[in-house]
């Protein structure tokens, strides 16, 4: 043990405890007062748990720092219906990107006034279903505007739409949530935006309604996002000017949190600063009262939840790999976004660190790597280890992939524990499946 290890002791708790919500208690690991330890033995691993008071205090702190906007969750971020149910009876609206978004957050209970459908491919049973819901519609393509309309005139309806702006804005993080680039697929390029509008003025069914952006995800710097809401407002104007009455903006979201603990992820607050000067200054000149619209997705949810895993094998080679039983199947961020989740030894969390651990996945591929070269205490089978900051584009992301049934989840309320969602099991990966007739009678050679 060296002295910097054992001055990483301290420091070490010190950098993933949240008092109230992640704790050290006995050397264990606690969520939202629930000891992970029990949780695991009683509810089995790999588990998906969730702190229901933090998703609740992340929402509140939102949509606190933007008086009179409406929040839209970004359904996709964590779409667990109990999530969704809570977020509702926080007030939240939804920001829903298929079918199956749309239909779960009216399920749990979001107004259809309230739900924006985005997508930049959507099927005519989908944009069907968001005109026989009432629900507004981010309208992606001028293709779409036809289809909509006609939809809509059909069953003598009348649709609120936005479009989807491309504002040619870096975000500056990982190029594959990078969505407001020229090179996107997402949205209208900014130059065709008031043709649109035009166009949508024109057309039966369709009641161009707001305007919509959104630029990427785990953004931290502040700098595109006032880069965005001053080219949004340009366009405000401009639609402005033909006439339309808008009754919302929405300028999307992306703030990124602190995977890292060392990264300087701005707060809502600082994200308000970044845009509503630019949109109260704009609104006032030009005389308008749209509502502002906000659709974060993993502020809201990144941090309340961890993912247990519990060791299989541990094994010195090139590196001090240890395996455990959830893999890419059920957090895939560190394979297809090279991101970072802090680890505990959940059982040992108080301890000093021994050494490093590569934390590795049981999926037949190399990239099944979750966590690399972390300083953990010393580590054996048996032992659970906590992947912090899963909650937004964790279980929502999970496969089944190499015939593994996806885990359960638990939500947490101080102290106690309720399942949200069954662990899968063999017969989940046999749903729909279908071996033809003629092979079951075949004889085998
Ligand atoms: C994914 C998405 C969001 C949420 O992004 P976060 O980075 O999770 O806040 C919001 N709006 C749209 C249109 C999205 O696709």
């Amino acid at each position: 043990m060296t002295e910097d290890h054992i001055n990483k002791k301290t420091s070490l708790t010190r950098m993933f405890t949240i008092k109230g919500h992640l704790e050290v208690r006995d050397n264990h690991l606690f969520i939202g007062g629930a000891d992970t330890v029990e949780l695991a033995d009683t509810c089995g691993t790999p588990l998906y748990v969730t702190n229901e008071e933090r998703v609740r205090e992340n929402f509140r702190r939102f949509s606190g720092a933007f008086p009179g906007a409406d929040i839209y969750y970004a359904a996709k971020a964590n779409g667990s219906l109990a999530i969704l149910r809570m977020l509702a009876l926080e007030g939240a609206g939804a920001d829903v990107f298929s079918g199956g978004e749309l239909y779960m957050a009216l399920l749990a209970g979001i107004p259809p006034s309230k739900i924006l459908f985005n997508g930049n491919s959507k099927t005519d049973e989908e944009l069907r279903m968001a005109v026989n819901t009432g629900v507004k519609v981010s309208v992606d393509s001028l293709d779409e505007l036809h289809t909509l309309s006609g939809l809509a005139e059909e069953k003598e309806r009348v649709v609120d739409i936005a479009f989807r702006v491309n504002p040619d804005v870096s975000p500056k993080t990982h190029p594959k949530i990078s969505t407001g680039l020229r090179g996107s697929k997402f949205g209208i390029p900014a130059s065709e935006v008031v043709h649109a509008y035009r166009e949508a003025q024109e057309l039966p069914g369709v009641r161009p309604a707001g305007i919509h952006c959104h630029i990427g995800s785990q953004i931290l710097d502040l700098s595109p996002f006032t880069e965005m809401a001053r080219k949004m407002m340009e366009l405000v104007e401009l639609v402005a000017g033909l006439g339309v009455k808008l009754d919302f903006i929405d300028l999307g979201s992306g703030l990124g949190v602190p995977y890292t603990k060392k990264e300087n992820a701005p707060t809502p607050s600082d994200l308000a600063g970044a845009i509503l000067p630019v949109f109260r200054e704009r609104t006032e000149g030009l005389g308008i009262k749209p509502k502002l619209v906000l659709e974060p997705g993993r502020y809201i949810v990144a941090d309340t939840t961890i993912l247990l895993t519990r060791v299989n094998t541990v094994k010195r080679s090139s590196k001090n790999f240890v395996g455990v039983d959830a893999g890419f199947n059920l957090l895939i961020r560190p394979a297809m976004y090279e991101s970072y989740h802090f680890v505990v030894a959940a059982g040992k969390a108080g301890d000093k660190p021994a050494g490093k651990y590569t934390i590795v996945g049981p999926i037949c591929e190399t990239g099944d790597v979750l966590a690399e070269d972390r300083d953990l205490p010393e580590i054996v089978k048996g032992d659970l280890i906590a992947l912090l900051d899963a909650g937004a584009y964790g279980f929502s992301m999970s496969s089944q992939y190499n015939g593994r049934p996806r885990c359960a989840e638990v939500m947490v309320n101080n102290g106690s524990s309720e399942v949200i969602r069954k662990r899968e099991g063999y017969d989940d990966l046999l749903a729909n499946q279908r071996i033809p007739v003629r092979m079951l009678a075949a004889q085998e050679r």
